[in-house]
């Protein structure tokens, strides 16, 4: 989502640590640059001067203690990215579990935000961390919300208090103050309570959630806002604050192509933390917020944090033991193993995504928009198709078994070739990596066939001078 961004600050950063030595002028068209690149983001004016302004006086008084163009140019992106992590609502924040259980989060937001989609991924995360979450469904406007919420409950796992049928019918105070009282009495530790919302803020809603609100004084109220509506999203905000009040913030569809920079502005303008963000429908695809993750990947250095802790969770830590005790012992790769790491990573999720993570993922734009997801699967069903034996020994992959491969996955038997060469291509880099020479990437990492390769530059060619003495010169 801040594609557009990201790359514009680093490439008005890349002009400043051209620079040499860096003069105030400098400063003062980088923070324009910054200030545009900002706005067009999407980010609140209000936000975005006195950003600038903090980075500029900051920027300039530190001039006079750095010699360097290096040194200066990379103390003011520090303080960018400082200032920027500030903006973000400075460190992370946890919910506040109640001190006598159950602890109560109630939701809320307008109609289509995503609160229920985020009901399921919130009691799933704290379900996952040990808590013993119910959702009460308390949406009895949006048709269907009662429905929706019993089934990502049941996908996640989690009970559903749902006494009413909704669509219109029903009580959803009462709903609420019995749910609490009935996660209560079933000692439950945490209620998760999903509120109507309306298509836009009116009366009727600001007084529906209040009264939920001190119905059931919750610990914390996530305002649920979609990132993708623009500054309305910010208006929003501040209408829920000042009609109800809330703790922390949620932003969802952060995997929306539009600007964002809006919902970023949320918490300074409302002084109240980002906590939780979701990027995509399914239940996986949501994470804590943290500010300095988010500076970071807009200042265009990845969020490599983040992709370390989804790996861990993708590769199950046996089959990591496993690969790793093969990896000591000199044993060879297999194409069994190949299956697993594929496994692992289609479990990480979206690859462009994750590809997004990386840092300068800016610069390499185009190849991660074209990345292959397909790839995966059809590599899965290649190896799938293979008899254990041929999976744990490729060599014995002759014509007749790779023409038999590719019918059986419905692929070309070139596709099988492919894969086959991209298998021994990994096996060969394990084998590297144990003997100390090779990159320290995952085997699994380079199976990256869907990117296009950088194309080669070839070291230029010396020009010869006709001149002789030149060319003497030269050739000395
Ligand atoms: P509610 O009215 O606030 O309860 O909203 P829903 O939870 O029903 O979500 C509205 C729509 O947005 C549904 O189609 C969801 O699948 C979708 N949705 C929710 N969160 C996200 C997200 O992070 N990314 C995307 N792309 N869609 C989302």
């Amino acid at each position: 989502m801040f594609d557009a961004l990201s790359s514009k600050i680093s490439s008005a950063f890349g002009s400043l640590r051209n620079r040499g030595k860096i003069s105030v002028g400098d400063i003062e068209n980088t923070a324009a640059e910054i200030r545009q690149a900002l706005l067009e983001a999407d980010v609140a004016l209000v936000v975005v001067d006195q950003f600038i302004e903090k980075v500029r006086v900051g920027a300039i008084e530190l001039l006079p203690t750095l010699q360097s163009g290096v040194n200066q140019a990379q103390a003011i992106f520090e303080l960018v990215n400082t200032e920027l992590t500030e903006i973000l609502g400075g460190g992370a924040r946890r919910v506040r579990y109640a001190k006598n259980p159950p602890t109560v989060i109630m939701l809320a937001g307008l109609q289509g935000a995503g609160k229920t989609t985020l009901a399921a991924k919130l009691a799933k995360f704290y379900k996952d961390q040990g808590d013993t979450p119910i959702l009460v469904a308390s949406d009895l406007q949006r048709p269907n919300a009662v429905n929706q919420l019993q089934v990502v409950g049941q996908n996640v796992g989690v009970p559903v208090f749902a006494p009413e049928p909704g669509n219109g019918v029903g009580d959803p105070v009462k709903v609420a103050r019995d749910g609490v009282a009935f996660a209560k009495s079933k000692l439950h530790n945490l209620v998760i309570v999903d509120t109507a919302g309306r298509l836009g803020v009116d009366e009727d809603l600001m007084s529906e959630a209040s009264a939920i609100r001190d119905a059931i004084t919750p610990n914390e109220i996530l305002f649920v806002v979609d990132a993708m509506i623009g500054q309305d999203a910010v208006r929003t905000a501040e209408a829920f604050r000042d009609g109800v009040g809330f703790d922390g913030v949620v932003l969802t569809k952060l995997d929306g192509d539009a600007r964002g920079g809006a919902a970023l502005s949320i918490a300074a303008l409302t002084g109240r933390p980002i906590m939780f963000i979701s990027n995509g429908e399914k239940i996986s695809e949501f994470d804590i917020f943290y500010p300095e993750r988010m500076a970071s990947r807009i200042l265009g250095m990845g969020d490599v944090a983040t992709l370390a802790e989804q790996a861990k969770k993708a590769f199950d830590p046996d089959t990591s033991k496993k690969l790793e005790d093969k990896f000591i012992k000199g044993e060879d790769f297999t194409l069994d193993d190949f299956l697993e790491q594929i496994e692992a990573m289609s479990k990480m999720g979206n690859m462009g995504k994750l590809l997004s993570m990386l840092p300068g993922a800016g610069a390499m734009k185009k190849q991660i928009d074209n990345f292959d997801e397909s790839e995966i699967t059809r590599t899965k069903s290649i190896v799938q198709s293979m008899t254990p034996a041929e999976r744990r020994d490729h060599k014995l992959l002759n014509g007749s078994r790779r023409a038999r491969i590719a019918a059986g996955s419905g692929r070309q038997v070139s596709d099988v070739n492919k894969l086959v060469e991209k298998f021994t291509a990994a096996q060969k880099m394990m084998k590297q990596m144990r003997s100390g020479k090779g990159p320290a990437l995952p085997a699994g990492m380079d199976f990256n066939a869907g990117m296009p390769k950088p194309t080669q530059q070839q070291p230029k060619k010396k020009s010869r001078s006709g001149n002789p003495a030149k060319r003497a010169a030269e050739n000395s």
